[in-house]
């Protein structure tokens, strides 16, 4: 008999901790999971889910006026915001259950109490004071959105946690951020008919994505009347008598909104989680410092997922979980794979990329042959939408390896799911050019850019 009350006590039930507790309960280990709020974690609650039915909630507009261009004449079209929140709220509730579900048939023991740490191995349950003892501990508590307290007036302020649950749309929103999730709000706010701005201190939005994609993107949002504001930065918030907030910002411009959504990064959560209790070293932002297994400099103690602050992204905290899984408790050690993660942008249009973009991979390789197509997707044709759809496949010239592939516009999510098998596999350009089109779509553009549009020699474009 163990000498701990668990094999395994995992903290946080989000996307990587109920992968971790599932999975290992599914092997018969004897694992409990505590969760301080809700089972799902960010992802399900207040993230990747809520913020895609948000997104489709958000495209039903641009729907109605592309369906003239096909015949069809669409009455007078109203969106009641209370209506759709109900209907979120019963499909999270629905996933939270399932993740309940999931959790109970492998014989995991829910906590529903935040936890923190003692001691190398043992855990205090804040909701009876209870301490518990296990074999392994998980840390998988996620992040939270950085309150930006050193900003004043953000007391006023909003993050992606309330976006979900605004009492009412308010009329007007400035969103600071330049990130994914403050674009991909911007354009949600800007679709259920919110003015929307945009404000960023960076030179273009999307930093790190490929340049053409950040461009792109940005122009299509300004044409369909989102204002982005870029190399400035919110100087202070105020509360004017009407009720209105007031910005003020550091060029000196004023705007006067109704609400403020900060969206300039995530903290990871382990204030207050009694890592030094266990000697648990973090780096600078908090974040907790793991080697290439996901161990802590404490044996016993493991973390993964958005604490560790390595990709922040649910299907990476969900590989790390199996990886994990395998390497503590299967006898396999396996390394996360890092490598060409494929990732999407629910902006309108959307972004999909997988691999280098083009500055960076020139960075790399010596010669680049860059594929890039430009086109108005047949959609547009007859509902006389002018947005285009930009296409980039990044290759290396040595061995036509395709390093980096970007796709702006519709369904590049979808895309991007599918060009990330193709550059995980190491397919070469060649295999493009041999793969036949599926005709006619938007994605055949893919496999029939058969001339390089431009190459770039030694940082230089040739
Ligand atoms: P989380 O899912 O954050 O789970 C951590 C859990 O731990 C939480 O439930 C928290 O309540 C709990 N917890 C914290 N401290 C304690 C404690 N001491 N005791 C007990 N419980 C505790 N990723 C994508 O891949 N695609 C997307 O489209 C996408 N969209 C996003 C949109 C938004 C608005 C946000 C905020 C994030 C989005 N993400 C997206 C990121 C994704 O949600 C995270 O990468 C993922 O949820 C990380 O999983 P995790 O297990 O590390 O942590």
């Amino acid at each position: 008999m163990s000498q701990y009350d668990y094999d395994l006590f995992v903290i946080g039930g989000g996307s990587g901790g109920v992968r971790s507790a599932r999975l290992a309960g599914g092997l018969g280990k004897r694992v409990a999971i505590a969760e301080e709020y809700r089972l799902g974690g960010t992802c399900v609650i207040r993230g990747c889910v809520p913020k895609k039915l948000m997104v489709y909630a958000s495209q039903y507009p641009e729907h109605f006026e592309d369906a003239a261009g096909y015949g069809w004449t669409v009455g007078e079209a109203r969106f009641d915001w209370p209506t759709f929140l109900a209907a979120k709220d019963r499909e999270i509730a629905r996933l939270e259950g399932l993740y309940r579900k999931g959790l109970e048939g492998a014989g995991v023991e829910i906590i529903e109490s935040r936890a923190e740490i003692t001691g190398p191995n043992s855990v205090r349950l804040v909701r009876n004071g209870k301490e518990v003892t296990a074999e392994r501990i998980v840390i998988a508590v996620g992040g939270t959105p950085n309150p930006h307290a050193a900003l004043p007036g953000y007391e006023y302020c909003i993050s992606s946690n309330e976006a979900f649950h605004l009492d009412s749309l308010p009329r007007s929103i400035l969103i600071a951020g330049g990130g994914y999730i403050a674009v991909e709000f911007a354009n949600i706010f800007h679709g259920l008919g919110v003015e929307t701005t945009l404000i960023y201190r960076g030179a273009e939005i999307l930093s790190r994505f490929d340049l053409d994609m950040r461009r792109g993107l940005h122009e299509a949002m300004v044409e369909k009347g989102i204002r982005i504001i870029c190399q400035d930065h919110i100087a202070s918030v105020s509360k004017s008598a009407a009720g209105n907030l007031e910005v003020d910002t550091l060029n000196g411009t004023r705007l006067v909104v109704e609400q403020v959504m900060l969206a300039l990064g995530r903290d990871p959560n382990t204030s207050g989680l009694g890592l030094e209790a266990a000697g648990v070293k973090v780096d600078e932002r908090g974040a907790i410092i793991v080697d290439d297994y996901s161990r802590t400099n404490v044996s016993s103690i493991f973390a993964l997922g958005d604490v560790t602050d390595r990709v922040q992204l649910t299907p990476v905290a969900i590989h790390e979980a199996m990886c994990f899984i395998e390497s503590e408790f299967r006898g396999k050690p396996t390394k996360p794979d890092h490598d060409l993660i494929a990732t999407a942008v629910f902006s309108q249009p959307e972004i999909g990329t997988v691999g280098l973009s083009e500055e960076a991979a020139s960075r790399k390789y010596q010669e680049l042959e860059v594929y890039r197509a430009q086109f108005r997707p047949m959609k547009a044709t007859l509902s006389g939408r002018t947005e285009k759809m930009i296409m980039k496949l990044i290759v290396n010239a040595a061995d036509r390896k395709v390093v980096g592939a970007h796709v702006l516009g519709h369904d590049a999510g979808e895309m991007a799911q599918l060009l990330g098998i193709t550059l995980k596999a190491g397919c070469t350009k060649d295999d493009f050019d041999r793969t036949m089109a599926v005709h006619p779509t938007a994605a055949e553009e893919l496999v029939t850019m058969y001339a390089p549009s431009y190459r770039i020699r030694n940082g230089e474009r040739v």
